[in-house]
């Protein structure tokens, strides 16, 4: 196990047991990590309950990146209970659509719409970043968590591909926009897993039991499996690696013709 004792982490992206998120605030904690959460009010019940489960975490307030006022307030809470204190990752874990984004073909999809999911779902990167950085030391590693349907063709995810697309480009240019202050900024991007933002999209256990069959390790990712090659991202062990977008997702990206095709 890596040992990041005396590190702090940002993590934004908890909503359940079950999210991405908390799997990762999990492994940092294992490694010594104190974590700083933000949560959605909506969920407030929930990481009331979480909280008593990792000690290392060292306080969680409100945050809602819909807006730059209310992404900041975050901040203004964190140095009001620890003035002068900074973090050495941060964990952007958050995806979001509007139900409208889904049940429409995407030609119909209102510019509302659009907008709020390519504000919360990708330009909240930017967002939560810029206000971060006062209280980020030098040498911080960021993570962000992105979908393959970025490049690709997913049948159902619509605008999240292109959240998700601008995401990976916001990564490479935050990256480089940091790096020469020794920021590293990095994607993951994650093989489909059952969550309560992946519920969202239409069909989703059809595409799990897509890539189980598929994928060159024959099986679904987990949430370990990402907070993995996130803990490694955010530890000085990838020290030389910024502005790229890792995938996770049992090699089901480097396949094109299935191998199944062979049998039938
Ligand atoms: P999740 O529902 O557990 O997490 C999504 C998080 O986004 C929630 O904690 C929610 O509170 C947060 N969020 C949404 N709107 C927000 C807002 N306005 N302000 C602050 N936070 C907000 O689901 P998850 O699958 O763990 O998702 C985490 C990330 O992983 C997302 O970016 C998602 O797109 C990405 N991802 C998920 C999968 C998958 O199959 N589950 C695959 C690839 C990438």
């Amino acid at each position: 196990m890596l040992n990041l004792q005396g590190k702090t982490a940002f993590v934004f992206g908890v909503a359940s047991e079950d999210s991405i998120a908390w799997a990762i605030c999990q492994q940092l904690a294992a490694a010594g990590v104190t974590l700083y959460l933000g949560y959605q009010k909506r969920f407030m019940s929930r990481i009331f309950q979480l909280k008593d489960k990792l000690p290392q975490i060292g306080g969680f307030y409100p945050l809602d990146v819909a807006s730059d006022a209310t992404t900041r307030e975050f901040f203004e809470a964190f140095e009001k209970e620890h003035p002068g204190k900074k973090a050495d990752i941060l964990i952007h874990a958050i995806g979001f659509a509007p139900r409208a984004c889904f049940d429409r073909p995407i030609l119909f999809v209102e510019d509302s719409d659009i907008n709020t999911a390519m504000t919360i779902s990708a330009n909240s990167l930017q967002r939560c970043l810029k206000h971060a950085l006062p209280y980020l030391n030098a040498g911080s590693s960021t993570v962000t968590l992105t979908y393959a349907a970025s490049n690709r063709f997913v049948p159902n995810y619509g605008i999240m591909s292109m959240a998700k697309a601008a995401l990976e480009c916001w990564t490479r240019e935050l990256a480089c926009h940091l790096g020469p202050e020794g920021h590293r900024v990095n994607a993951i991007s994650s093989g489909p897993i059952r969550t309560i933002a992946a519920s969202g999209v239409p069909g989703f256990d059809n595409i799990l039991d897509h890539v189980e069959a598929n994928s060159p390790l024959r099986r679904n990712v987990n949430q370990e499996d990402v907070a993995g090659a996130t803990l490694w991202l955010a530890s000085p062990l990838s020290s030389g690696v910024t502005g790229q977008c890792i995938y996770v997702d049992g090699g089901y990206s480097i396949t094109m013709v299935p191998q199944s095709i062979m049998n039938e």
